[in-house]
């Protein structure tokens, strides 16, 4: 009876905020039903494109035209301090840039369910990064983070740890520098702004270790190869990449 009681408490909960702060599809503003829970309306949910299977062994990048290498990574002689390995859960496409603008320009934390299910679910599909250590979220510069009040890869990261119980690290890499917007600059640019951004402060912490960096997108993936750089000159075995988004 208790039990009824608090399910219709629960109910007309969802019903009033409803009213007063009616949900709305992420990426074409259509109205959601009171009880439909995903962020996407579905249309907008079909057309959320997931990684396919023809992607860069290592950079992830989808490779249209199969090929296990893109050609950035075929014999590239920087491979040794790069990313071993990067995955995505999806497509950076329309839908995936709004839920990811959505989660972290509008600060919509009630996103971070359903992003961190598809990037928990992202981490098992690939066996070449289970045998990470430790996972290490890409750093904000603490002026942003007080700014925006959370840091997006923290969030995801936390919620992949408590769900593989691999401990998630957030004193070890600091960015230091400051840098610029990435979104707006090009491929050169971008490996420019962020080189020798990210500094390594608990070496001891990853000596001999294989670490997971978790990030929103991935598009040049400079700021993950510029933390895998500082964090394999201070001892990381392995560094890998697990982003939501790749484009
Ligand atoms: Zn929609
Ligand atoms: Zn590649």
């Amino acid at each position: 009876m208790k039990q009824k009681i608090k399910k219709h408490f629960y109910n007309a909960k969802d019903a009033f905020l409803y009213l007063v702060l009616p949900r709305v599809c992420v990426c074409c503003f259509e109205d959601l039903g009171f009880k439909y829970k995903d962020p996407l309306c579905p249309s907008c949910y079909d057309n959320l494109e997931f990684m396919p299977d023809l992607i860069c062994n290592r950079c992830g990048v989808y490779l249209p035209s199969g090929g296990s290498h893109c050609h950035r990574c075929r014999g590239s002689k920087e491979k040794e301090y790069k990313c071993s390995t990067i995955r995505s859960a999806f497509m950076y496409n329309k839908a995936g840039r709004s839920l990811i603008l959505a989660f972290k320009y509008n600060m919509d934390l009630s996103l971070k369910d359903f992003l961190s299910e598809n990037l928990i679910s992202t981490f098992y599909k690939y066996s070449e990064i289970k045998d990470a250590d430790i996972i290490i979220p890409i750093p904000l510069q603490s002026a942003k983070k007080r700014h925006r009040g959370f840091n997006q890869s923290e969030v995801l990261a936390n919620l992949l740890s408590s769900y593989t119980c691999k401990p998630m690290l957030t004193d070890v890499l600091v960015k230091h520098k400051k840098t610029k917007t990435q979104a707006f600059l090009n491929r050169e640019q971008r490996i420019k702004n962020v080189k020798e951004a990210f500094k390594c402060i608990g070496a001891d912490k990853i000596k001999g270790k294989n670490i997971l960096l978790i990030d929103d997108v991935a598009t040049t993936a400079s700021t993950l190869e510029s933390c895998a750089v500082e964090l394999k000159k201070n001892g990381a075995k392995k560094v890998y990449g697990l982003t939501l988004a790749r484009e």
